[in-house]
């Protein structure tokens, strides 16, 4: 049995875990280094489509590895025709760092997630922008054929070039097969719904890859149950996540409920808030703050699509879209037509996307008039790009902003977060009300799970201080970042 790691280590995300026994062999997680892309790239400064995954693979962002990659950009590069070199891609969860790059991967390679995982990659495939945003599909590029019409060629794309992953959504706690691998996914709790560790069989004994996780949100009960079944486990290797293994405590997500809801309750005008788009638990949370304050909570187009994605699960842990404290707000795009009467239904459409469409006639969709005109009823969520539409709400006096996200770390959040300042000073918000629960395990929480679970061997990724692991056990492997590929 073998591992290496490419991406994860010394670092907080990126985590692309290769692991090998007998003929088997998969990845657990394909996700994105934001501080590796950060030392390349930027806003307008892309890896070019057109030279496919070797800006990636230039730029460290992607390993060199034979029988990983797809075989549109493959035969594009000119590069000779691979076998499939992957049994599967096990996904912990949806966020960037961990399966972004999902969308470089050959198309016969199975895709394995959650139920909740893939409500959510359906979300970003069907309402997201971008170039590289392959998820749950593969649509082919670089594909030509001769025109219906006679002479000339024309390119295939759009759906005309579209295919569904082979894609295994499991059921939680329940074992299953990879080649040699025996598999049995758990859920855990974490900042975005579907997160998953996986315990895994292998013929050197089980590995436990946790994934994030955390023990202070609406599902920390997942996370125990985990632990629980781990501790029955003889576990020869637990791979950890480490983000917040040099912080000693921390806010629950019912601290936010408490204090965030206190605050709030004492704001006489519009309340702006930010929290994460996808963390569907800080959802939750603002949720309960509106129907607690006798406010409605002002949700974008986008989170109705997730939310209805949910309510299609039967999972009634998020609130419906037909919540009585809800609403959803029509933002004014293109020529910014949301409550211009005096233009026709169908042209006042052309300023949303085909998806969006279908949401401008709910009953619970308000525009910028109506918040403008009753700031004190509402909970209106505003993050960094939505800051344009105060200027049509015009906060009146007594108004606020929470910002529930975590603290800027690195320097375009700082030049980002000093621009909101100055839209805050702009409309006499005064300082934002600041609070936030992580999505990470903390130290005392990451020894105890550690104590309790007895694993032979530590290895710890997701982390910038892996050494401190060493403090917990005294078998600690700290990864090494692996950049030769197969070789
Ligand atoms: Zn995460």
């Amino acid at each position: 049995m073998k591992l290496s790691f490419y991406g994860g280590v010394n670092e907080i995300g990126g985590n692309k875990i290769l692991l090998e026994d007998d003929d088997t062999r998969v990845f657990l997680d394909f996700g994105m280094s934001f501080s590796q892309s950060g030392k390349f790239f930027s806003e307008f400064l892309q890896p070019r489509k057109c030279n496919c995954i070797l800006d990636f693979q230039v730029t460290g962002l992607l390993p060199k590895l034979e029988g990983v990659y797809r075989q549109d950009y493959l035969e594009y590069l000119g590069y000779p025709e691979e076998e499939r070199g992957i049994n599967a891609v096990l996904i912990s969860h949806a966020h960037m760092d961990h399966s972004a790059y999902i969308h470089h991967l050959r198309k016969d390679i199975p895709i394995h997630i959650s139920h909740a995982s893939h409500a959510i990659m359906k979300t970003l495939e069907d309402t997201g922008s971008g170039t590289f945003k392959d998820l749950l599909h593969h649509t082919a590029t670089f594909r030509i054929r001769p025109k219906k019409s006679g002479a000339g060629y024309t390119k295939i794309k759009g759906e005309d070039a579209k295919t569904r992953r082979p894609l295994k959504v499991f059921k939680y706690g329940r074992k299953y097969s990879i080649g040699s691998l025996e598999v049995v996914p758990y859920e855990v709790d974490h900042s975005l719904p579907g997160a998953t560790a996986y315990l895994i069989h292998t013929s050197e004994g089980a590995i436990l890859y946790t994934g994030d996780f955390r023990f202070h949100g609406y599902k920390t009960e997942a996370t125990e149950r985990m632990v629980e079944a781990a501790i029955e486990e003889d576990i020869a290797v637990l791979i950890i996540e480490g983000t917040r293994v040099d912080e000693k405590a921390g806010n629950t997500e019912e601290d936010v409920l408490e204090t965030a809801g206190k605050f709030i309750s004492t704001v006489s005008g519009l309340v702006a808030v930010n929290f994460p788009a996808r963390d569907l638990a800080r959802l939750k949370t603002f949720h309960r703050i509106a129907q607690k304050t006798g406010r409605k909570l002002v949700l974008s187009f986008k989170h109705a699509y997730l939310l209805e994605q949910f309510s299609a699960l039967g999972d009634n842990m998020y609130p419906s879209i037909d919540d009585p404290h809800l609403c959803f707000y029509e933002d004014r795009k293109g020529w910014g037509l949301a409550g211009r009467d005096d233009y026709p239904q169908n042209i006042v459409e052309q300023d949303y996307y085909t998806w969006e469409r279908k949401y401008l006639y709910r009953d619970n969709t308000i525009n910028f008039r109506e918040v403008r005109e009753n700031q004190e009823q509402y909970l209106f969520y505003c993050n960094y790009f939505q800051l344009n539409e105060l200027i049509d709400i015009m906060p009146k006096p007594g108004s606020h902003y929470v910002r529930s996200v975590c603290e800027p770390f690195n320097e375009e959040m700082l030049f980002d977060d000093r621009r909101v300042r100055n839209w805050l000073e702009l409309f006499g918000l005064g300082e934002a009300y600041q609070i936030h629960a992580s999505g990470h395990a903390n130290y005392p929480e990451l020894r105890k799970m550690v104590e309790d679970i007895k694993p032979k061997k530590l290895i710890p990724v997701h982390t910038e201080h892996p050494e401190l692991f060493k403090q917990i056990h005294d078998n600690v492997e700290c990864p090494k970042l692996n950049t030769k590929g197969t070789d």
